[in-house]
């Protein structure tokens, strides 16, 4: 602790992400990044701005790009709001609707970003506990003092909960803001993007890192009622007025109007994952029924931080979180199929060599 350090420097505890590795033959399978890049119309589009007016500032309204997203889910720009990646978007939703003196609640497993925010906003919670397969009970997020967050479909466990029931925690919230954080939910069903008009109340966050291939470019957005959008539009000129810059917004804006690259590979996308989850439970795992471009998965016999540590040392990176419930589970994102079976016949060598793999019974 630094003399100084204001309180809210003291008081915080930064997000730890995935690790990024500078050696390219690397597997990388523990961000969630999409295997396959944008859109070739992407690099067109940043190409073309890169020629033109980088000496000025961007829009500060996004409006184009807010027209083009309202497009494609058939609202108004008045209905979107983009930011510096979900993450930003997150915490401007934080400061813009969560209290500092009501409870908000949220998944006990969930993305651990959320916890972040509160601390550092000063937004005090409740985690909620999950079931025992790590479904949610919607009743226990009815009725909130200062609002609910969720994950949808959930990160890490990669379930997703069906529209009724994200439908029953906003009708029961009816005095509170429910945020959806929909990060992978083009790997899953219906957005609920579709129950914006019906309640003031809901906003519903969604991301192009993950669907779109855009990680490395940082625009996510989201999706609500115009007044809460406008709440969104004054905390961000209250900090930045320039939050995406010319390139970005080039780029997102061509991601969102290829429709066909963008089905092409989240399908694909589903189709590894669904031979994955096979592969996996083949090989004794159990995996969770994934919504998501990610698998979470335990084995019965071995213990997953070192599944872990030996995959890393073959050149395959997987997320182990270092958490109670779920310290016995690996989230392993999808990649190609080829990236799949490297990682496959790796996972086999390490299973037949019995390598030092612990046991899960071992302590660590
Ligand atoms: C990846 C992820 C985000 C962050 O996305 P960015 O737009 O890259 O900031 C937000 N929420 C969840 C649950 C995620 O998994």
């Amino acid at each position: 602790m630094n003399r100084f350090w204001s309180d809210a420097v003291k008081r915080s505890t930064p997000y730890v992400p995935g690790e990024q590795l500078n050696d390219p033959t690397i597997i990388k399978l523990n961000t969630n990044e999409n295997p396959y890049p944008p859109s070739p119309k992407v690099k067109e589009a940043i190409y073309r701005a890169l020629e033109n007016k980088l000496n000025h500032y961007p829009t500060p309204t996004a409006e184009n790009l807010r027209e083009k997203i309202a497009n494609f889910y058939h609202l108004n720009k008045e209905n979107v709001f983009i930011g510096n990646g979900s993450d930003e978007v997150l915490a401007f939703s934080f400061m813009a609707f969560f209290l500092p003196e009501k409870k908000i609640r949220f998944p006990a497993i969930s993305y651990s970003f959320y916890p972040v925010y509160c601390n550092l906003f000063h937004i005090p919670y409740q985690e909620v506990s999950l079931n025992k397969n790590f479904t949610l009970n919607q009743v226990d997020f009815f009725d909130s003092d200062g609002g609910v967050i969720l994950p949808n479909p959930n990160a890490p466990t990669s379930i997703l909960a069906e529209l009724d029931v994200i439908k029953a925690i906003v009708e029961n919230n009816p005095n509170r803001v429910v945020i959806i954080d929909e990060a992978y939910i083009d790997f899953a069903a219906a957005s609920a993007v579709s129950l914006i008009d019906q309640y003031e109340n809901l906003l519903v966050i969604q991301t192009m890192s993950k669907s779109r291939s855009l990680a490395g470019l940082r625009v996510g957005f989201a999706i609500g009622n115009p007044e809460l959008i406008e709440a969104l539009q004054r905390i961000k000129n209250s900090f930045n007025s320039y939050t995406i810059d010319r390139l970005a917004l080039a780029g997102a804006e061509a991601a969102i109007e290829d429709t066909t690259y963008f089905k092409e590979t989240t399908n694909s996308i589903i189709h590894t994952r669904n031979w994955m989850t096979a592969e996996l439970k083949k090989r004794g795992f159990k995996v969770l029924p994934s919504a998501t471009n990610f698998l979470f998965a335990t084995h019965p016999s071995y213990a997953a931080r070192s599944l872990y540590q030996q995959l890393k040392i073959e050149g395959i990176l997987v997320r182990h979180f270092n958490k109670d419930e779920i310290t016995q589970y690996l989230r392993i994102s999808i990649g190609t199929d080829q990236m799949m079976e490297q990682f496959l016949e790796k996972l086999d060598t390490l299973i037949a060599e019995k390598r030092p793999l612990l046991s899960r019974h071992t302590s660590l």
